[in-house]
């Protein structure tokens, strides 16, 4: 056993509930390396100009389509009944920005705790000042983010659903997640307008930008191998939105946790991907000095098991935490839980269960997903069906027809 390491500074934050005491994380001194994330500004202005970002339901349309052929009838019936209660509240965030406020501003009166009380008695975990990066807006929503300063905010989803991953269980756990953390951030929005403030949310279902580097400036966590925020009382089993407000808010600071050089050592995600989707090295991506997921490698798995995320389910921080994680590593210079069945084990429906160091094999055909846009994809579709000289019907041609309308008008709507 290692030797007891040396503590180079404790993190303090408020407990996970209102009313739950601080707790205090310490960062070993071999874990340091800066608050937040590692960035290059210049990289993150030049793509974000030239290759802006685009909403993931929008690029990737045709997965989307074809994950619905993937769900049990029962699953597909749920997400029907569960889309009937989400889609008012993505619908009412929509144009939430245009509402006035319905309060006048008390010079006197510092609005950043009285939100962020509110939004603690609401029920959200993490809360978190910082400017709206407007670099990281996706092309089709630059022109609606109205506000300067946003509020970042992290639901918990609950504990023990997410750790039945990959089933439709956790699924429940995860979209249900959705629609609380949904509703309440309506109620929030309404209070920062009795401030007399304004005040957009930005949906879950309909994000506006890439919510995580906002956060980690924020001072919320920092980001783990898996790609996901690692948060300190649920690591990423949190889910997050935002409202951004033209309220004079304090911003929050980012904060080194210790992660961006704990995950090195750890890799359980890495290791378990059952697709080998993470890339066990960092890279700089658009700015950002990043442990890269492949969506080629990772939408098949999420697709036909249950949206996956064992990324998500084998993460020490998400089922310990990360005060007993990083305590464990001070006094141990070990990961909790590593190699133990209890964190790597996953079951999947048709291949049955895999301990530490087992994963199963999917051949190439399973990784064959339409991908892209819709359209572009039933065009490719179509192109290749007529190249291997297939007679199409008139009812095929039609629906080819059909489909490339409602592409277009999909495309119309999300773009404006
Ligand atoms: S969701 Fe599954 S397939 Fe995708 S990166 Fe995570 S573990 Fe790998
Ligand atoms: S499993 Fe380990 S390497 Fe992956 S995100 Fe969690 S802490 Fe980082």
């Amino acid at each position: 056993m290692c030797a007891m390491k040396k503590v180079h500074h404790v993190v303090r934050r408020p407990g996970n509930r209102l009313g739950d005491p601080d707790i205090e994380i310490p960062v070993a001194e071999d874990l340091v390396t800066e608050p937040g994330a590692p960035v290059r500004e210049g990289d993150v202005s030049f793509y974000s100009r030239e290759y802006p970002l685009e909403a993931h339901f929008v690029e990737n349309s045709a997965d989307r389509e074809w994950l619905w052929s993937q769900y049990t009838e029962s699953f597909a019936q749920w997400r029907v009944e569960h889309e009937k209660v989400d889609t008012p509240l993505v619908e009412a965030a929509a144009v939430s920005g245009d509402i006035p406020p319905h309060g006048e501003p008390d010079p006197d009166l510092d609005p950043t705790e009285h939100i962020r009380q509110k939004a603690r008695e609401l029920g959200f975990s993490e809360v978190g000042f910082t400017r709206y990066d407007r670099r990281y807006t996706y092309a089709s929503k630059k022109k609606w983010v109205k506000f300067q300063h946003a509020i970042c905010l992290a639901y918990e989803q609950e504990y023990h659903g997410t750790q039945k991953i990959p089933s439709e269980e956790a699924e429940h756990t995860h979209f249900g997640t959705y629609t609380t953390e949904g509703a309440v951030s309506l109620e929030l929005a309404d209070y920062i307008r009795s401030l007399g403030y304004h005040a957009q949310v930005h949906s879950h279902s309909d994000s506006s930008a890439p919510y995580i580097p906002m956060f980690i400036n924020a001072g919320l966590g920092q980001l783990g191998a898996n790609g996901q925020l690692l948060m300190p009382h649920f690591g990423s089993r949190g889910r997050l939105m935002m409202i951004t407000t033209d309220a004079p808010v304090r911003y929050d600071k980012p904060v080194d946790y210790g992660i961006n050089r704990y995950c090195d050592k750890c890799q359980v995600c890495v290791a378990r991907c059952p697709s080998n989707a993470l890339s066990r090295d960092k890279l700089w991506w658009r700015g950002a000095l990043k442990n890269k997921v492949s969506y080629a490698r990772c939408r098949p798995v999420m697709g036909r098991y249950d949206g996956c995320s064992i990324c998500m389910k084998v993460c020490p921080v998400q089922k310990y935490g990360m005060k007993p994680v990083m305590d464990h590593y001070v006094e141990t210079g070990e990961v909790l839980g590593k190699g133990t069945d209890e964190l790597e084990g996953f079951t999947l429906k048709d291949k049955g269960h895999f301990g530490p160091g087992e994963k199963p094999h999917f051949d190439r055909e399973f990784f064959e997903i339409p991908r892209g846009r819709y359209e572009n994809w039933v065009y490719e579709d179509f192109k290749k069906r007529l190249a291997a000289g297939e007679e199409l019907t008139k009812e095929e041609l039609a629906e080819f027809g059909e489909a490339v309308r409602e592409a277009v008008q999909t495309k119309r709507e999300t773009t404006g």
